[in-house]
């Protein structure tokens, strides 16, 4: 139940990240007249490319697909810098003036849903007076990525309290971390450990990259030189468009064929990788995954730059099994010792769903657990909510836009229909269900099991594909199969939503 006279929204926003800004200027172009807040737990907008610091910190995938359809990447460089993709989300923001619908310092804690009322009402906390506040919208909209802010993956290594140098985690950087001239050892093998082991190359006295094991890596061009070309020639708008399908298309077309011949892609990827090795460097013990590719992330390195500070030998690479930190660095199970200043635990994220948010449904507390997800974006059970969660197999705003264009249709069905609810229906007892991710990865295995379920087909199923989802949520049907519409008893009228 409301406080007495919460501020009352249209639309509720969580998150002022990529996604959260996307959403904001989509609301804004498509559905011109609804009221809108960005409720912001952190005092900054840009989620993720705000928050990690770590040197070197970069996309992983090309910005024409990271970036926004409606407004696109400008730059040659397609593999862009963490400060870069801040600006152009504070771009973004300022060009749809989304800025000044930010609340900052606003923690959402709780979301209730009444359907007597056909509101949400949402509590958040302030951080800078420490009380809770109420709001209440229609529509929510959780826009929170995908892993807690506070609590990065760090395990604990025996002996590690007798470590007399640093323990960093990537996701806590200290801005003035002095790295010159020491030795540093980066533990882990994802996206975070290639990106930092040659960033911190050229100021470290050397850098370790300690994997437990091997991941598919592939080196591409920083500056697409098809980008160049399309950018020179063809009109800005068809050479945005261009390169954002040829983009999208390349990497759906890696991760089916990953699934479809693994044994061919894994000979592609590792083929590839020994083009860039340098000599004296085999595939085994370092470059050869033990997995399938494609059943977790692959990592891109631009220009092949830690191929590049391998052949220096300003970093090197070492593949074991940690037995315990010493007061001088690390015991592997091989008996070896490395010796480090700096140990940098690039161990990972912790997945978080909604950021952290309790949700009820008239009064009742929803385990996601038990719900099944509708189009990669609404629950079972769950009214007027859909929350933005980008591709794992491509860029996560190919996926984002795509939801908030759905978003804003499905606002302005329900207008142009007098609906107050849309509700996502389970599909059959008799559908088989499995996990909403479906990558081995070891963030997604720790947490999966609190995540919703997905359906064995459209539309409760994750397809992961970019094109199908285009002829899903862009063109399907808004009153198809798993969704029901429906107006309070209470209220009649149809421009409820703009109330
Ligand atoms: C290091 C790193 C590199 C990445 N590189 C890529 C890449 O190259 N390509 C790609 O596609 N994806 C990449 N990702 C995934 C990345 O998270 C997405 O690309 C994208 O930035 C997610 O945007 P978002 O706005 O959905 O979430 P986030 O960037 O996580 O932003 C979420 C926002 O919601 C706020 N929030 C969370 N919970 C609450 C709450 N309860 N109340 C109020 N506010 C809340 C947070 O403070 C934050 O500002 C990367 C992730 C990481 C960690």
């Amino acid at each position: 139940m409301a406080a007495p006279n919460p501020e009352h929204f249209d639309v509720l926003i969580v998150g002022a990240g990529l996604s959260g800004v996307g959403a904001g200027s989509h609301l804004t172009t498509r559905c011109p007249g609804k009221s809108f807040a960005i409720l912001e737990a952190r005092d900054a907008m840009g989620g993720t490319w705000d928050l990690f610091r770590y040197p070197g910190i970069r996309s992983d995938s090309d910005m024409f697909t990271l970036g926004y359809s409606f407004r696109p990447w400008k730059e040659a460089k397609a593999i862009a810098d963490g400060p870069a993709i801040r600006e152009y989300i504070h771009e973004t923001a300022a060009e749809y003036r989304i800025d000044e619908k930010i609340r900052y310092g606003h923690r959402v804690v709780r979301a209730e849903w009444s359907s007597d009322e056909s509101q949400w009402t949402v509590d958040a906390e302030r951080s800078d007076t420490g009380e809770t506040v109420q709001f209440t919208c229609s529509f929510l909209f959780p826009c929170t990525g995908y892993y807690h802010y506070d609590e990065p993956y760090a395990p604990a290594f025996e002996g590690m309290e007798r470590f007399d140098g640093q323990v960093i985690h990537p996701q806590l950087w200290p801005e003035d971390l002095e790295y010159d001239g020491k030795r540093v050892v980066v533990i882990g093998s994802g996206a975070t450990a290639v990106t930092i082991v040659p960033a911190m190359a050229d100021r470290a006295e050397h850098v370790t990259m300690l994997q437990r094991s091997p991941s598919y890596i592939v080196s591409l061009p920083a500056e697409d030189p098809i980008a160049k070309l399309a950018i020179r020639v063809l009109p800005k708008r068809f050479a945005y468009a261009f390169l954002r399908w040829k983009n999208a298309l390349l990497t759906q077309a890696s991760f089916q064929l990953s699934r479809r011949a693994p044994k061919a892609m894994r000979a592609l990827f590792l083929k590839g990788v020994e083009r860039h090795l340098p000599p004296g460097f085999g595939l085994d013990p370092h470059f050869s995954p033990r997995y399938g590719p494609w059943t977790q992330r692959v990592c891109l390195v631009p220009d092949g730059d830690l191929f590049d500070v391998l052949a220096s030998g300003e970093a090197s690479i070492v593949t074991d099994d940690i037995e315990t930190f010493t007061e001088k660095g690390l015991t592997l199970a091989s008996g070896a010792e490395l010796e480090a200043d700096v140990i940098i635990t690039a161990t990972g994220l912790n997945m978080q769903l909604l950021g952290g948010l309790t949700v009820a449904v008239d009064g009742e507390e929803i385990d996601f657990a038990g719900t099944v997800g509708y189009k990669g974006m609404m629950f079972s059970g769950i009214p007027n909510l859909a929350i933005a969660l980008g591709y794992t197999n491509a860029s996560w705003t190919l996926k984002c836009d795509l939801t908030c264009e759905y978003v804003c249709r499905l606002i302005n069905h329900m207008d142009e229909q007098g609906y107050t609810h849309c509700t996502p229906q389970r599909p059959d007892a008799s559908m088989e269900t499995s996990p909403f991710i479906d990558l081995t990865s070891g963030y997604v295995l720790r947490s999966i099991d609190q995540f919703p379920k997905q359906g064995s087909r459209a539309p409760w199923r994750m397809h992961q594909n970019y094109p199908r989802d285009i002829l899903l949520i862009r063109r399907g049907d808004l009153e198809g199969e798993g969704i029901e519409f429906s107006r309070a008893r209470t209220v009649q009228t149809p421009d409820r939503l703009a109330a």
